[in-house]
């Protein structure tokens, strides 16, 4: 089977032919049909973090495809199925957090082409009962964006708290952001979209943005509080400054939730205004395999549109380049079906 391999930080990505991984207990051997290029998988191949991957691995956390093998002990699903596999690859299922809804917080988590090979490959194992049932009707190309993207701005805006009426900015429209101005509006909210591209913006409109907001020309935080300041911003920028940009739009008791991973980011946030303001700071990682089981309800039922270009996997540092600077529409996705 190919894959494309991360050798060092920094480098190309490198085809590879592997031999076909063998299922241990517990796990299942996928034959991807769909790969989405989430913008973490460049933030993994460059080092970008304080906690790296170890090369060699292959990347990708966005996967779809078919189960092919069971190994020793797996009940819960069968060959023939189709199921994706999320960043959460594997949590204990025993620890505070697990145990309190808050698997995404284990301490002892597997995530998915960061701490074991992910899904930029014609076939992956994953452990079984981390593998999400995708839906009759859902096609492996529009599961695979939603099962981080879909799954992650989902999460950020339940951990928002938003409620109908209210004001929410989503800072940057790219895989992530063009998912979460849909369930902002599925939840209810005004959506004031930001970003720097004309096409970012654009397609913010058409998913359904009462507001678009441009960056380069605008003030954000003025922008935002002329409208009467936003509830809720989801950060999704990946830029220090637009965390800080879209902090100073939040009404009083508004709530900055973080989600994107500059590297090295760090953001500063005014003390006077947050006091005074009540304003709050919130991190939030990716969702739960309950929210992810939500997010493709959701998409079963033609509530969301999932934005894509497919591509081959030999084009993986090209489409690397391409969401770097802004080239691609939402998200680029890895079509691994009919053994390409
Ligand atoms: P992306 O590259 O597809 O989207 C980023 C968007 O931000 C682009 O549309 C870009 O034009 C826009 N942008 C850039 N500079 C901007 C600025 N100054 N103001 C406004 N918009 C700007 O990336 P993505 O795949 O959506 O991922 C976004 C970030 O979220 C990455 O750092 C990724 O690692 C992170 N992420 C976090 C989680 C989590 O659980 N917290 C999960 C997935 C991804
Ligand atoms: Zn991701
Ligand atoms: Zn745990």
């Amino acid at each position: 089977m190919r894959a494309a391999v991360v050798r060092a930080f920094g480098q190309p990505l490198v085809i590879e032919e592997r031999p076909d991984p063998r299922p241990g207990p517990g796990q299942v051997r996928i034959r991807l049909e769909a790969s989405g290029l989430c913008h973490t998988d460049i933030h993994a191949a460059q080092g970008d973090w304080p906690v790296r991957p170890v090369p060699p691995f292959v990347p990708g956390h966005e996967c779809v495809g078919i189960v092919e093998e069971l190994g020793a002990g797996v009940t819960r699903t069968a060959p023939g199925r189709r199921v994706a596999v999320p960043w959460l690859g594997w949590a204990c299922g025993r620890c505070e957090h697990c145990l309190s809804g808050w698997e995404t917080l284990c301490e002892q988590q597997i995530n998915t082409g960061y701490g074991c090979d992910g899904g930029h490959a014609e076939k992956m194992l994953a452990h079984a009962d981390f593998v999400q049932p995708v839906p009759d009707g859902v096609s492996a190309l529009d599961a695979a964006p939603l099962t981080c993207a879909g799954v992650t701005t989902y999460k950020a805006l339940k951990v928002a708290g938003v409620r109908p009426s209210q004001l929410v900015a989503v800072s940057g429209i790219g895989g992530l952001g063009h998912l979460a101005v849909q369930y902002a509006k599925i939840a209810g909210a005004r959506v004031a979209a930001v970003d720097i591209t004309d096409d970012k913006l654009e397609l913010a409109s058409e998913l359904g943005a009462d507001l678009v907001i441009d960056a380069r020309t605008q003030d954000v935080g003025e922008t935002l509080k002329r409208h009467g300041g936003a509830h809720a911003a989801i950060a999704l920028a990946v830029n220090d400054a637009a965390f800080e940009a879209v902090n100073a739009g939040l009404r009083r008791g508004g709530r900055l939730v973080m989600v994107a991973l500059p590297a090295h980011g760090t953001v500063r946030i005014p003390v006077f205004d947050t006091v005074l303001n009540g304003t709050s700071v919130i991190g939030s990682i990716v969702g739960t395999r309950q929210d992810l089981a939500e997010v493709f309800q959701l998409h079963a039922e033609g509530r969301t549109r999932v934005i894509y270009e497919t591509r081959r996997l030999s084009t993986v540092n090209e489409s690397i380049d391409d969401v770097l600077s802004g080239r691609v529409k939402a998200r680029v996705v890895f079509d691994l079906g009919a053994g390409r």
